[in-house]
């Protein structure tokens, strides 16, 4: 059946060579290239109401001309033609550029059909396509828009398309298992491709769409997954034989149970450690959600196994806090843990690597000091990374290398939502402390204008004065880190200026020796300083309970995940914590993320939104995402079938069916075809 799609295009009566070579252009050789070869867009021939219409998208509205036209020249070719249309009980604009003679041709009254560009802002239309009075619309609601290239129009693309269909169209063959199909109610394969190209309505062509994402993102998953099982069960890792009962003394000698989220991650850690594959996995948890003690726990996990563990973090002020908080909780239990960051003096550090050489220490918290070619290990079994993504994979790797194979625990605070990192993150597992500790209180969250400086600080004043304490962010901004530096100083001055005698500043920027910062961040532990002035360095692991208050200047200039992350310095103690956004943002998405902010206070929801706003690319810097292209899906919008995808493909990979019964024989051999289980790379 297939065989006949192999043929080559020109077998579709019309295309002859010539048209074959125009079609090679497109990567188009065979009948079955063409029939796959979907519209980009859709021009949408539906009359619509504007109030639903989203800005920049295109549109066909009826409307009756209510002014006399202006005209306008740039230049001596350019002209914008501006008349007034009332559409429903609206007054919009209708903008037609180059076209000065139709300033005689529209007089008030006329009935007219508009289509083009929806610009909400403005309430403007910038019209492509229009027609003098009402109805007769094309017979479709939509027009289906290809990509095309040299002299293919897409008229021709339509014609083509429409041919190879009727002739070819019924030995398309379907691709899913049949019980999918039916589960999910979607379109058999032939009758999505037919929705693709000729949808007869919205609804046609959603069921389409629907159909062929689900299929690419099935296929996707499949091909990943198989890869995560291939290589999983090539990678000799370090067996960890923990003792169950010392983890269970160790949780119960906890001040605070453990909420159910952290109680799940630690399954899903400790049934890794126990496996004989490597554990690869990502652990995602908001801001105070309380990843320092599963990683204590799982620290602990290995040492009962008569194996060292590692913790690396970014910054020293986080490498002591984590050290003084590892510290408490492992004195009872006589087990000894290490600091190593630059500061360490060189009587001590010399200790503390013959300690890690012989494995008398068996825990160490660090900088990138960990990472330094003199650092060895006896038996290093667990390598934990806090806040991730401020390390690069090559640092990453040098610390795994120090044991052989160990098991890796990456943790970070920045929440991506899970689908999509355990796309973007490949071959890792991904785990997820969605929940808070009882009792938190949510931080209230505003934004305010510059201009109300004033008023912030009255409020700040209060907060103050009831014996709270408070943060004042200044954005950093890497190009220029000295201007940012004078921008903090300025607004420390500014606020020593304001508070005078009544309550002390303090000022902390990248630029300070680590013993400056370290003096200031004690001195705003102990409350001997009560507002901090600081850049993004407070960003990472900070812990002042009694802050209350958090001031951000130009926060449109943060992405909100990092708002979200400097937000969580505040709200960590018994009262209510409050976080003020100073911006003036001057586009719709900008106010939009303001807004966001100060209606959530979930990592993961913002996430979401933010990746909703601003697309994949954006929220994991800069296009070097790693993401994936699809053809028809798109990871952000169709975030739930990727989801579905998944946890099929998981399940399919698993079972037994799969691998012998003939209803997957598709879905196998697409795996087979891609090469993953050949140990090749994915593309
Ligand atoms: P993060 O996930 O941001 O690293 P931390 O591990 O620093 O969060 O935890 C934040 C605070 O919550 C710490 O003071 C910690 O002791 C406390 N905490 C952690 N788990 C719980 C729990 N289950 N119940 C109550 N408090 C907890
Ligand atoms: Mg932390």
């Amino acid at each position: 059946m297939t065989e006949v799609l192999k043929q080559p295009v020109t077998v579709i009566p019309g295309i002859g060579e010539e048209t074959a070579k125009l079609f090679e252009e497109l990567q188009v050789y065979t009948v079955e290239d063409l029939l796959l070869y979907l519209p980009f867009r859709y021009d949408d021939n539906r009359i619509r109401d504007l109030a639903e219409v989203q800005h920049d998208e295109r549109v066909t509205v009826e409307g009756v001309i209510v002014s006399v036209p202006t005209l306008q020249y740039f230049g001596r070719k350019k002209s914008r033609l501006t008349v007034k249309v009332m559409v429903d009980r609206y007054v919009i604009n209708a903008v037609f550029f180059n076209q000065p003679y139709l300033k005689n041709k529209l007089p008030m009254n006329q009935e007219i059909t508009l289509n083009g560009k929806w610009d909400r802002y403005r309430q403007q239309i910038t019209v492509q396509q229009f027609k003098i009075g009402h109805g007769n619309q094309p017979h479709s609601d939509f027009s289906p828009v290809y990509s095309v290239k040299g002299n293919l129009t897409v008229n021709s693309l339509r014609k083509f398309i429409t041919a190879a269909f009727k002739q070819y169209g019924h030995a398309i063959e379907e691709n899913l298992p049949e019980f999918l199909l039916q589960q999910y109610r979607l379109y058999p394969r032939r009758e999505a491709i037919r929705a693709m190209h000729f949808p007869k309505d919205a609804q046609d062509l959603k069921q389409g769409r629907r159909r062929l994402v689900y299929e690419e993102f099935l296929h996707f998953q499949l091909k990943i997954q198989a890869l995560r099982k291939f290589q999983r069960e090539n990678s000799g890792g370090v067996l960890i034989q923990y003792d169950n009962e010392a983890l269970k003394k160790f949780i119960a000698n906890l001040p605070f149970p453990l909420t159910n989220a952290q109680k799940r991650v630690l399954a899903e850690i400790l049934r890794d450690l126990k496996s004989p594959y490597r554990m690869n996995r990502l652990l995602q948890g908001d801001v105070g959600s309380g990843k320092t003690v599963v990683a204590a726990i799982s620290l602990y996990a290995a040492v009962t196994a008569g194996y060292q563990g590692a913790l690396m973090v970014p910054t020293e002020i986080l490498a002591e806090q984590h050290a003084e908080s590892l510290m408490n909780m492992f004195k009872p239990f006589d087990v000894e843990v290490a600091l190593l960051t630059g500061s360490t003096k060189k009587k001590e550090r010399t200790a503390i690597l013959e300690g890690l050489q012989d494995g008398s220490i068996p825990i160490v918290i660090g900088t990138h000091a960990l990472i330094q070619d003199d650092v060895n290990f006896a038996k290093l079994g667990l390598v934990i990374t806090d806040e991730q993504h401020r390390f690069g994979v090559e640092q990453r790797r040098v610390l795994r290398e120090k044991g052989e194979n160990p098991n890796t625990l990456f943790m970070t605070a920045t929440p991506i939502p899970r689908t999509l990192a355990i796309t973007a993150f490949g071959e890792m597992d991904v785990s997820i402390i969605n929940e808070m500790p009882a009792g938190r209180k949510e931080i209230k969250t505003y934004w305010a204008k510059p201009q109300s400086l004033e008023r912030v600080l009255q409020m700040m004043e209060k907060e103050l004065q009831a014996g709270r304490q408070a943060y004042v962010i200044c954005p950093l901004i890497e190009e220029s880190e000295k201007l940012d530096v004078q921008n903090t100083i300025d607004v420390y001055n500014q606020l020593v200026h304001y508070f005078g005698e009544r309550f002390q500043v303090g000022l902390m920027h990248g630029r300070l020796h680590s013993d400056e910062k370290e003096q200031v961040m004690k001195e705003f532990s102990e409350n001997k300083v009560q507002v901090l002035v600081s850049t993004t360095v407070v960003e990472v692991g900070v812990n002042v309970p009694n802050a209350t208050m958090m001031v951000i200047y130009d926060a449109e200039r943060f992405g909100l995940a990092q708002l979200h992350q400097l937000r969580g310095r505040v709200g960590r103690g018994e009262h209510q914590s409050y976080c003020v956004l100073l911006a003036d943002p001057k586009s719709e998405v900008g106010k939009e993320r303001m807004r966001i902010m100060t209606e959530t206070n979930y990592g993961f929801v913002l996430s979401e939104r933010d990746l909703e706003l601003r697309g994949p690319g954006d929220f994991f810097g800069r296009k070097q995402s790693g993401l994936p292209e699809f053809k028809v899906a798109d990871m952000v919008h169709d975030y739930r079938a990727l989801e579905t995808a998944r946890q099929d493909a998981e399940k399919f990979i698993h079972s037994e069916e799969f691998w012998k019964d003939d209803e997957f024989a598709h879905l196998r051999n697409y795996i087979l075809e891609s090469g993953v289980l050949n140990g090749e790379k994915l593309d």
